[in-house]
């Protein structure tokens, strides 16, 4: 299969010299949900972003975050994550030749994204505070090393994740009515409404989903206090007529049942907030909705226990 920058090297920022490094990211499956539509009354699509290489949708932005990174003659990359960043930033490291650093907050992320981290052999910081702290540590830690950071603030990245978008128009003909998606920072949504703005069929109505519970949701992966993209997320949405909905604690550990119950879909909790949200009247009868399952279930194991089967 053609490399993702290369089936999409016209509308990204990428030179002739840019090394590409890659691992197969994207063309992941959009998967028809039958028996959810039929429940829902909706037409609902599920793109499966845990498949892809390091299982989730970070995999897209982070191969030309680290094609840049190279190209620019970098020492390493660092970044403040609450998991999958962290995961994505240190295989894409590994497979560039890269140093990485990963800055986290003690005890904020799950087992299986630790061990992807440690695995590939990237530096592990812990940092005694919040996401916003190791945040501030990373960028510090960029300073002095030389080092390029690519949090979803390196502009790099959102332009990796557009290319969702694009799948989705190419496969469905169009883009859908109605957009689903978990809120965590708000990269992946600023991404999105980027990637249909630029296939140019129009913005479908785009439904961020947080947890109420910002700073303590059970899932981590948008256990994110102040979303730094909040600004670009709230013109989407207003764009597109959408809104921003919020969800209890409950209601993210039913749409996870749910998910892989009904469909076989094993996603980490934060993925199922786009489910989730769908319950509180954001598509009308009929209408084609996508639902972004933005990680793979094998990262959050120990949710297994947790929220029950
Ligand atoms: C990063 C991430 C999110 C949140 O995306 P934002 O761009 O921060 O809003 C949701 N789900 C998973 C699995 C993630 O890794």
């Amino acid at each position: 299969m053609t490399p993702l920058l290369e089936r999409y090297r016209d509308v990204l920022p990428l030179s002739a010299s840019t090394p590409i490094v890659t691992l197969g990211e994207g063309s992941t499956p959009l998967i028809r949900a039958e028996r959810l539509s039929a429940k829902l009354g909706v037409d609902l699509w599920l793109k499966w972003e845990g498949a892809n290489p390091t299982g989730s949708f970070k995999d897209r932005g982070m191969a030309v975050a680290v094609s840049k990174a190279l190209e620019d003659g970098a020492r390493g990359v660092v970044c403040a994550s609450t998991g999958n960043t962290a995961a994505s930033a240190a295989a894409y490291a590994a497979r560039a030749g890269l140093d990485a650093v990963i800055v986290h907050a003690t005890g904020a992320v799950a087992l299986g994204k630790l061990g992807q981290v440690r695995a590939v052999g990237a530096r592990l910081m812990e940092v005694d505070g919040t996401f916003e702290d190791a945040f501030a540590a990373s960028l510090e830690l960029a300073e002095q090393e030389g080092y390029t950071v690519v949090n979803s603030t390196n502009p790099h990245r959102l332009e990796g994740q557009k290319t969702a978008a694009f799948e989705i128009v190419e496969e469905l003909g169009g883009p859908p009515d109605v957009l689903v998606l978990p809120y965590g920072g708000g990269g992946n949504t600023t991404a999105y409404a980027r990637g249909f703005d630029e296939a140019g069929g129009g913005l479908p109505r785009i439904v961020p989903v947080e947890a109420k519970q910002r700073g303590d949701t059970v899932a981590s992966a948008i256990r994110i206090r102040e979303p730094v993209h909040r600004a670009t997320v709230e013109d989407a949405v207003a764009r597109s007529g959408g809104r921003v909905v919020p969800v209890g604690e409950d209601e993210l550990a039913d749409a996870w049942r749910t998910l892989a119950h009904e469909e076989g879909v094993f996603c980490e909790p934060a993925s199922a907030a786009g489910l989730a949200g769908l319950a509180h009247g954001v598509a009308g009868l009929g209408e084609r909705v996508v639902c972004v399952v933005t990680g793979h279930g094998l990262k959050d194991p120990a949710a297994v226990e947790l929220l029950g089967t």
